[in-house]
């Protein structure tokens, strides 16, 4: 019992020491004219990095020392710990999420089957995740997750939230904040989400599905 209880503490404590920034699995001119160059650069370069970073400084010597991200989301208490841990596996989530157009694929049968189960179509589906994006008053996230008894559903979050803290399988998720849309697109937000689903990796969203 000791040698066990020792072992994960020594797992707990070990694991992580320093939370890295994932690499683009794209150049950053790749999602043009979706998302821009500069967006992109300033986004994952700047806005992500400063999540990480953040973690970085806030973590060592607290009691989620050695934590995963994503179980930092679930475990920390609403607060600066919880926003950067929330932003730092939704922006994981997002950039891991695109594809260029040149390389677009459809929808596979898998994810296809469960948005036409659950939301009647993917077009009935796209416009609902949308409005939910323009519904998003401030900063915040709109997700189409799991939820705990497989229904697929789409859920807003303000801040750096994410379902995965009530027990729900993130699927997809559209940032909101400003920070992603701004400077492209300026008063007409609505555009960049309508042109987001040009540059969707049906691939890896499908592959977050459970089985
Ligand atoms: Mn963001």
């Amino acid at each position: 019992m000791f040698i066990t209880l020792l072992s994960i503490l020594i797992m707990s404590t070990t694991r992580i020491t320093t939370y890295t920034l994932p690499v683009l699995p794209y150049p950053s001119h790749a999602l043009e004219p979706v998302i821009s160059k500069a967006t992109l650069e300033n986004h994952h370069g700047k806005h992500f990095a400063a999540y990480v970073n953040n973690l970085n400084k806030m973590i060592p010597g607290s009691e989620y020392e050695g934590l995963l991200v994503e179980e930092i989301v679930q475990q920390a208490a609403d607060g600066p710990i919880y926003n950067n841990a929330g932003q730092v596996m939704n922006h994981k989530l997002y950039f891991e999420q695109f594809i260029p157009t040149a390389q677009y694929k459809v929808p596979g049968r898998r994810i296809t089957h469960a948005i036409n189960y659950h939301f009647g179509g993917m077009e009935a589906f796209k416009k609902q995740m949308n409005e939910a994006a323009m519904s998003i008053f401030g900063s915040g996230w709109v997700w189409l997750a799991m939820d705990t008894e497989g229904r697929l559903v789409i859920v807003k979050e303000s801040g750096g939230g994410n379902p995965w803290r009530r027990g729900m399988t993130p699927i997809l998720g559209i940032d909101c904040w400003e920070h992603s849309w701004y400077l492209d697109y300026a008063f007409d937000k609505k555009v960049h989400f309508d042109t987001l689903w040009e540059i969707m990796n049906w691939d890896v969203i499908e592959s977050r599905l459970p089985l």
